[in-house]
């Protein structure tokens, strides 16, 4: 077996530190090299050196993190992209031609919708909205013989619903579309949609995966290997990689993500659990809770609930809006999945565009990105900024 096989075969943490590099066979570097170079010398016509001819097509640190995010998604192959969203604008043109359908989840991150509505459909692409946690609307969504994909978040942003992987997949598959799964919110840490049936997993690598909010990417996973030459013609074609130094930091980041959400997890329990004790505070929405009506779904395809906690506050909008500025360890900022708690107010940040839609979020709803600083700076910043 080589190296490479037995990470394969190796726990969580093993391949998040080890797969998609081997210390390299001249100097013994432990970690890659930023390859900053766009291009590489040829021995002879054609001869290329590891099949590296143009940086666009393939560069080696970004091979290492593509290696890497295949291995922790258990997925075939991987791909890196400059953001999030050059990853679906690229997943969507690959999978899609005019004239296909596609059901997306009716609480969908809002660059995700604005792509599908405003890029996308003028293309041709139709699309119709259900909620990621009604089984049924999705399967009424499907039009037979046009659905070619169905999309799926979960947990959904801010309002942490949560979708059935296993059997939206059935659903999507008995259609004869293929499920994609945004596991930006959970990380692979935390799910793994590839082993529940989905056909590609999505991320934002800009939050969880990279953690540190020093770096904007994305990927694809996929687990099919025709649907793997689909990604990779298209990735090379369309050109939305990720460049050397972020796939670097990218991968620096994904080798403590498990140490790090499990201080996400931990982190996000102690402040749930002092919000639902504070009277000031309404509804406190996180999948972990078992009044969350997701939290069923969760405990089965989960391993922990993430670090994203959301909460109504008593007082309406300017109550809301007070507490997002007084907070001292939280900044006030849009993003998530750094180790820095941040805190936002999402009808007036994050999800303005969607007010007056069927997407409106309370005006007084707060989300949090839990951090890993000391959990009682968290929870005495959120007291004195409630009081
Ligand atoms: C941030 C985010 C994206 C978009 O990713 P970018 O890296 O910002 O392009 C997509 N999905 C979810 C759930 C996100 O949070």
């Amino acid at each position: 077996m080589s190296e490479q096989e037995q990470t394969q075969k190796s726990g969580f943490e093993t391949r998040a530190i080890h797969a998609g590099y081997e210390p390299d066979p001249t100097t013994g570097a432990v970690i890659p090299p930023i390859f900053a170079t766009s291009t590489y010398k040829q021995d002879g016509v054609g001869g290329l050196r590891g099949g590296y001819e143009y940086s666009r097509s393939g560069n080696p640190t970004r091979t290492a993190l593509e290696g890497a995010l295949a291995a922790v998604e258990e997925g075939e192959r991987a791909f890196a992209f400059a953001s999030g969203l050059a990853a679906e604008d690229t997943l969507i043109r690959s999978l899609l031609t005019p004239g296909d359908h596609v059901v997306i989840p009716d609480d969908a991150y809002g660059g995700t919708f604005r792509l599908v509505d405003k890029v996308e459909q003028p293309w041709g692409i139709d699309y119709s909205a259900a909620p990621v946690d009604d089984a049924e609307r999705i399967a009424a969504a499907i039009r037979p013989g046009q659905t070619k994909l169905i999309w799926l978040e979960t947990p959904t942003n801010p309002l942490l619903n949560v979708g059935d992987i296993a059997a939206i997949a059935r659903l999507a598959h008995d259609a004869g579309a293929l499920l994609v799964v945004d596991n930006t919110f959970a990380s692979p840490y935390l799910q793994r949609p590839l082993t529940l049936g989905a056909d590609v997993v999505v991320h934002s690598t800009t939050k969880y995966v990279g953690g540190h909010s020093d770096v904007v990417g994305g990927a694809l996973v996929c687990r099919d290997l025709d649907v793997a030459e689909r990604l990779a013609f298209h990735q090379n074609a369309i050109g939305g990689v990720a460049g050397p130094f972020d796939a670097w930091l990218t991968l620096r980041g994904l080798k403590t993500l498990a140490v790090r959400m499990d201080r996400h997890c931990d982190n996000a329990e102690r402040v749930v659990d002092f919000l639902t004790s504070h009277p000031g505070v309404g509804d406190v929405i996180y999948p972990g809770l078992e009044t969350h009506p997701g939290h069923e779904v969760a405990q089965r395809q989960m391993h922990r609930y993430g670090g994203m906690v959301s909460f109504r506050v008593h007082g309406g909008e300017a109550k809301a809006l007070e507490v997002c500025s007084r907070t001292e360890v939280f900044t006030l900022g849009e993003s998530l999945g750094g180790v820095e708690s941040l805190i936002e107010h999402p009808g007036r940040m994050t999800h303005a565009s969607v007010a007056g839609t069927d997407l409106e979020v309370p005006d007084d709803l707060i989300r949090l990105s839990v951090g890993i600083e000391t959990a009682d700076d968290l929870v005495a910043d959120l007291e004195r900024a409630l009081d």
